[in-house]
């Protein structure tokens, strides 16, 4: 069983901009592994900290040459174009042809503090944006254009895509999320 439940679109977590890592220690290794195997679980081949409920600036990926994780990332180039079918965890069973860079540089730290440098193009440069994203906050649906959103939130309607009441989260205020 995966260590964590991936918040779906409608958690509030996912709407905020997540906080810089201040401290790399045990627990933070311990963070990323229990996201990595909540990311094959799911599975997936990216998760971001607020994806499992936490607002922290770091993301676990693994794009086929085994997992990493990334702390305090940062887009520092991102150029050309490229459109992808993007699905997202935390939007599940969906996806849309959505245009980014094609090839971007992320800046960030590994789990021993190290400084991070690296050159992604297409798949992984495309999981690198939308990790980044997520710790802004952002989720794919807001790279659609406004028609296209429209209708995507209108499907997360039908499908009753939505955060689940039984969870283990803070009070959820008035929110209204039964159907
Ligand atoms: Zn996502």
């Amino acid at each position: 069983m995966a260590p964590y439940r991936i918040r779906v679109v409608g958690d509030p977590v996912l709407r905020q901009r997540a906080s810089e890592v201040t401290e790399i220690d045990g627990r933070l290794a311990k963070l990323a592994e229990d996201m990595i195997a909540t990311m094959y679980d799911a599975p997936g081949v990216g998760l971001a900290a607020p994806q499992v409920g936490v607002e922290k600036r770091l993301f676990v990926y693994d794009v086929g040459e085994g997992p990493r994780t990334v702390v305090n990332p940062e887009i520092v180039e991102a150029t050309g174009e490229w459109t992808y079918e993007e699905g997202c965890l935390s939007v599940p069973g969906l996806s849309w042809p959505i245009t980014r860079p094609k090839q971007v540089l992320l800046r960030g730290l590994d789990l021993d503090g190290n400084e991070l440098e690296i050159e992604a193009d297409e798949l992984e440069a495309r999981c690198f944006q939308h990790e980044v994203d997520h710790l802004d906050g952002v989720l794919l649906i807001e790279r659609l254009d406004p028609d296209t959103r429209r209708e995507a939130l209108r499907t997360i309607r039908e499908r009753g895509i939505s955060p689940s009441v039984l969870a283990d989260a803070e009070p959820l205020g008035g929110l209204s999320l039964r159907r």
